[in-house]
């Protein structure tokens, strides 16, 4: 990637983001150099997390600032996951080559948006608690349980490095009902006749 080349953040109905990304082969200078700059452009917009495919860089890494958790009042609330615990304090980070599995049958339902789909939230259905394992950009391998707000960004970060994009699993209630947005930003930004391809339409 040539370093004075601008990313930018690419929309729903681009090609890249229904891409499966490539493994990062070598943790070098560029690739701390495009975690460096997708921190600026997930700020810009306000997100706590940005996948490399949606600056148009079809490569396997993440990058993540969750907040910790925290009540009405601002009162910090107690987290329980390893991740959460180990992960959360280090936040601004990226995690790269992520594997992310499921633990257990439990799942939790919570609205969902994404840069790459500007204003829209719906609901979206994901296992509670994940294992994740990656490197980080130091080249330090980790591996644990993380769960809370945490898991979700993960897995819908995770998803963007398989070329999935939230509204692919949605439900039809759920779709249908930010369906004149989709389509606004479809017409704008996706190929004529482009569709979304949903995961979980029986
Ligand atoms: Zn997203």
């Amino acid at each position: 990637m040539a370093k004075d080349k601008k990313l930018t953040l690419r929309i729903l109905g681009d090609p890249v983001l229904d891409q499966i990304a490539k493994p990062v082969e070598k943790i070098d200078d560029s690739i701390i150099d495009l975690a460096h700059q997708m921190l600026p452009i997930m700020y810009d917009t306000n997100g706590v997390g940005l996948a490399a495919p949606q600056v148009g860089v079809s490569l396997r890494m993440f990058v993540l600032d969750v907040p910790a958790p925290e009540d009405e009042e601002g009162h910090p609330l107690p987290v329980n996951s390893p991740g959460e615990i180990q992960l959360l304090p280090q936040m601004p980070m990226a995690f790269i080559n992520p594997e992310v599995t499921p633990i257990g049958t439990e799942t939790s339902e919570m609205d969902e948006g994404c840069l790459s789909v500007p204003k829209l939230y719906a609901p979206v259905k994901r296992p509670e608690k994940v294992m994740l394992k990656a490197t980080l950009l130091n080249g330090k391998e980790i591996c644990m349980e993380c769960g809370g707000f945490l898991a979700r960004a993960i897995q819908h970060e995770n998803d963007h490095l398989d070329g999935i994009v939230f509204v692919r699993r949605l439900e039809d209630e759920a779709l249908e009902g930010i369906k004149k947005g989709l389509d606004k930003i479809l017409k704008k930004n996706g190929k004529p006749n482009y569709k979304i391809k949903r995961l979980n339409k029986s």
